[in-house]
């Protein structure tokens, strides 16, 4: 049988099924996605040809409100990925206790290959493919791998046209003007970083003899990469889609951030750049980075990174998951088994999801944030679930990714109990 990212995910909620005491009905009902969606999406491109592009949105589960999660435009798109996605969404939104469900949406196809206008006419026809599966009390896009909050206005303003009447709420992680929330943009990074902070108080481990090597270079990664080389992590090294760079005493991100922003990559950047003549620094492969001696890494890019192929050459003591999914199940049982404590992605990452229910919020209400207090509440609910799935993982002598699915499964068990289970209608 070939690999399934939706089984693979799966076992996860497997695994955490034995220390939570809830009726079958709840198992059964999270084993399955909701609805799943394909949909063709014809595009006039530039030079008058037309392409047909594939998309999909999955509902993995409504049980705790309208479902929630992003769109990713990228070439390895399939439905089984956007499903283990969409189940990765409805455990982070339990998580940080929001009244969501979870969803995913994406296009087969790379993004880099098409103009502004291509991408506009995609997004909008992407819209009128899935009007009937969205809306703000039914299923809420935002941004994911390679979507922006441009690509989010424009999804937005096209299912305002198909409704008549200006609909925010509809998709979170707009542009500021369109009625997207402060602080949307930073969020996950934000989000990460509070998580990171509040676990190394738990092992007495300070900024200045801590080494982080960060996989991915993108919003997440290089936001984060930015926040940690501030609060005076040693920042060592860092990657993109083409490759890395490495130095022992640590590397200057402001400058890569602002060199990337106006060249082609990391590598290229740091090596022309003003840096590379102040700092020893080595060109990385993306596997070499992984396996650095580290005290921290941060998969900050795609899915599948740590397997059952490299698991075992991981040398970091922590590992943070910005990406969704960077570890498969096989790789758990071995960086278990090697006492590296793993912070799982649906803690870690949920900084974005979370602003973006304060952008619904916001919407809804029409009443808008400062980015103080967008920054005040993120702050405050990521230490708190983070501090509770330590104490579940103490408790139960647990990992922290069963711990995580623990805590999230009582909450989606409370909410499908509620309804109804077989004791209550037969006893
Ligand atoms: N794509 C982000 C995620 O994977 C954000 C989803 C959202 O804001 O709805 O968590």
């Amino acid at each position: 049988m070939s690999y399934s990212l939706l089984s693979d995910a799966n076992q996860r909620l497997e695994k955490a099924l034995r220390y939570v005491s809830l009726s079958d009905d709840v198992t059964e009902r999270l084993r399955y996605p909701k609805a799943s969606l394909s949909v063709s999406i014809p595009v006039r491109m530039d030079d008058g040809s037309l392409r047909v592009f594939q998309g999909y949105r999955v509902r993995y589960d409504d049980s705790r409100g309208p479902t929630k999660g992003g769109v990713r435009f990228h070439p390895h798109v399939t439905l089984d990925e956007v499903q283990s996605l969409a189940f990765w969404m409805t455990f982070k939104c339990a998580v940080l206790n929001l009244p969501f469900g979870g969803a995913k949406g994406g296009i087969t196809l790379n993004p880099k290959e098409l103009s502004k206008f291509e991408l506009e006419r995609l997004s909008r026809g992407y819209v009128d493919a899935i009007a009937d599966f969205i809306g703000p009390d039914i299923d809420i896009p935002a941004p994911d791998v390679y979507t922006n909050p441009m690509i989010m206005g424009w999804m937005m303003d096209q299912y305002s046209i198909i409704q008549r009447k200006i609909i925010p709420a509809v998709v979170t992680g707009k542009p500021i003007s369109m009625g997207g929330s402060l602080g949307r943009e930073t969020a996950t990074a934000m989000g990460a970083f509070f998580v990171i902070q509040t676990a190394m108080t738990h092992f007495s481990q300070s900024p200045a003899q801590t080494t982080v090597a960060i996989q991915g270079f993108g919003n997440a990664g290089a936001v984060l990469a930015e926040l940690m080389f501030r609060a005076g992590y040693q920042v060592v090294a860092v990657s993109d889609s083409q490759g890395g760079v490495y130095a022992k005493q640590g590397l200057d991100i402001p400058s890569i951030r602002r060199l990337k922003d106006s060249s082609r990559g990391i590598r290229a950047v740091y090596c022309e750049g003003s840096v590379c003549s102040t700092v020893e620094h080595a060109s990385i492969t993306n596997e070499e980075l992984l396996e650095l001696d580290v005290d921290i890494l941060i998969p900050a890019a795609l899915e599948n990174q740590i397997t059952a192929e490299n698991a075992d050459k991981i040398r970091a003591r922590y590992v943070f998951e910005v990406a969704n999914g960077p570890t498969n199940s096989a790789a758990d049982a071995i960086l278990e088994a090697k006492g590296i404590h793993v912070f799982p992605d649906i803690l870690v990452n949920a900084g974005g999801v979370t602003v973006s229910y304060y952008e619904w919020v916001q919407n809804r209400s029409g009443f808008y944030w400062s980015l103080d207090e967008v920054n005040r509440r993120l702050e405050q609910s990521m230490t708190a679930e983070t501090e509770k799935i330590w104490a579940i993982a103490q408790e139960l002598s647990v990992s922290l990714r069963t711990a995580a699915y623990v805590h999230a499964l009582n909450r989606l068990g409370d909410a499908i109990q509620a309804k109804g289970t077989q004791d209550y209608y037969v006893s």
